[in-house]
């Protein structure tokens, strides 16, 4: 049988360091700081002066933890710090301390979701997760022509190493874990996630083998990839390479390969037998790294629900689409503010309704604010409350300004965004001022809504005695066209509706307003 690429099949497993948010290094009291002069977050421990000694950051320790049971990974009660020895002139000491025999926690699982290749079906899947554990990270080489400088303001972060087992098979699913991840690692604060800045980096061990073969192919370890459109596109590649090479009749070897962005291809950049012998060995400058039953349980209560689970309580029970649980899951501050709402609610509005009040108004009217570049005029106000378009029409018309306001969504309490939906839910304005009334707390974030519609006077024409004299004027002024429209031509109804809004500034109760409209009209027949 002629072989091709679908005679193989990808296996993938990735590893992942990512930095935590703690204020000082593993190891010493230098400050965890990125961005600051080269050089200067720096002292005797961090530097391998003889005689310093480190100390372990207990901070570093829970966040380590955190993740491992965020990640269902075993906690161990007694894990072991060790020294993997290799020289590069970011690694004062000569050695990097890691953990290797005895990490602080194995084996877990982190549930995924993908597509499958048609992209018409989800596919749930479990990667295993094979360790997780702490190490520090090295300094920095910074090439400037032909000079190399040393900074050593990163030597000694605290890193975890988050270890998959070979269950990933394809570029996709690898992303789809490696964002899975990160999405857990943000959401706890156990990192700031950010892969340009290096704080999440991965290194893709990618092998391919004949579909129904059992035994791993020999894989190849793609280094630096730094986002997550270059991680699938280098796994994409090496998988091509790998197939292209088997076909034309040669070998995989075990290497470590480099990916180039701008070329996009992987290019060796160690062999094995060039591969380190880290010559690791127990840490003798530390003690074993023991965690009480309490110190894990304290950690273990103070995990707050996690994204993925959010998302599957917002659409089983709230009813809310996918779409909107995923944009209200966003981050933790949105996901607890639509909380909040909600607690503020009591049950009196629909959730599927505060979610639309969220996603439609606030945070599109949040976009609009924080992209106007001078205060709205008056002209404007008006325009937005005849234009009658919602939103979608008032970005038209505010779009034409520039940058402002840096009010954030948690500016406006979810106590006050309530008070808002209630009076126009209760009817006391309308939907179009309710977008009025929210682009001024927007811009004024601790006034109320109802001193907003006092203060600008918006609040709904309900009464039928007032209605019924601006009917009449509206009457008067287009008499031609009124008796048409109880000639019968009932296109004019919406003509007089309008004029209604118009000299109301769109403040007549829209269902009064039809109906005293109708009955009057009716009376004239
Ligand atoms: P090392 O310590 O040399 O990096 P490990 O055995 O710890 O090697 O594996 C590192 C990563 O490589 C793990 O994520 C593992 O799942 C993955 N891996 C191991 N063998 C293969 C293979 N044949 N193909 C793809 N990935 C592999
Ligand atoms: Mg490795
Ligand atoms: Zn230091």
């Amino acid at each position: 049988m002629h072989e091709n690429n679908d005679s193989f099949e990808a296996v993938i497993g990735l590893e992942v360091h990512s930095q935590l948010l703690t204020k000082t290094k593993m190891f010493c009291s230098c400050p965890n700081i990125f961005g600051m002069k080269p050089n200067t977050a720096v002292c005797p421990v961090c530097l391998a002066l003889p005689g310093a000694l480190p100390v372990i950051n207990i901070e570093a320790v829970r966040l380590a933890v955190k993740a491992a049971l965020a990640l269902n990974i075993n906690i161990n009660k007694k894990s072991l710090f060790a020294r993997k020895n290799y020289f590069y002139p970011d690694l004062p000491k000569g050695y990097q301390i890691s953990q290797y025999l005895d990490p602080v926690s194995s084996n877990g699982y982190l549930d995924i979701e993908t597509e499958d290749a048609s992209k018409k079906n989800k596919i749930n899947k479990r990667i295993r997760i094979n360790r997780l554990h702490i190490e520090e990270d090295a300094g920095k080489l910074i090439h400037i022509g032909n000079r190399s400088y040393v900074d050593l303001n990163r030597a000694g972060t605290p890193l975890v190493e988050i270890v998959s087992e070979p269950d990933i098979s394809s570029a996709a699913e690898a992303v789809a874990y490696l964002k899975a991840l990160r999405e857990i690692l943000v959401y706890l604060s156990v990192s700031d996630g950010n892969m340009e800045e290096g704080s999440f980096r991965c290194d893709a061990n990618v092998s391919v083998r004949r579909k129904g073969d059992h035994q791993l192919g020999t894989r190849a370890e793609v280094k630096n990839v730094n986002s997550f459109k270059f991680v699938e596109k280098a796994i994409e590649y090496e998988i091509e390479r790998q197939i292209d090479l088997i076909l034309s009749g040669g070998k995989v070897i075990q290497e470590t390969r480099l990916y180039n962005s701008k070329e996009n291809i992987t290019r060796p950049m160690r062999g094995k037998e060039e591969a380190h012998d880290y010559r690791y060995f127990e840490e003798p400058d530390l003690p074993p790294l023991i965690l009480s039953e309490e110190f894990v349980n304290e950690i273990k209560n103070s995990i707050t629900e996690l994204p993925s689970e959010k998302r599957r309580k917002y659409v089983s029970e709230y009813k809310l689409t996918e779409y909107d649980a995923e944009v209200l899951t966003q981050n933790k501050d949105m996901a607890g503010y639509f909380e909040d709402l909600i607690k503020e609610n009591l049950g009196r509005i629909e959730i599927k309704k505060l979610a639309n009040w969220v996603i439609n108004d606030l945070l599109f009217g949040l976009k609009s604010i924080t992209s106007i570049s001078k205060p709205i005029e008056e002209e404007v106000v008006e325009k937005l409350i005849s234009e009658d378009e919602g939103w979608a029409g008032n970005s038209k018309i505010i779009g034409n300004f520039i940058p402002m306001y840096k009010t954030k969504l948690t500016d406006v309490s979810a106590e006050n965004f309530l008070e808002l939906i209630l009076e126009v839910e209760k009817g006391n304005i309308n939907k179009n001022i309710g977008n009025i009334v929210l682009l001024e707390m927007l811009k004024n974030p601790s006034k109320k809504a109802a001193e907003i519609i006092k203060e600008k006077n918006l609040a709904q024409v309900s009464d039928d005695k007032g209605i019924e004299d601006i009917v009449k004027q509206a009457v008067s002024e287009n008499q031609k066209e009124f008796a048409d429209l109880v000639a019968g031509k009932d296109k004019l109804f919406g003509f007089f509706l309008g004029e209604i809004m118009k000299k109301t500034k769109g403040k007549a109760n829209p269902k009064k307003a039809n109906e005293i409209l109708r009955k009057y009209v009716d009376e004239n027949k």
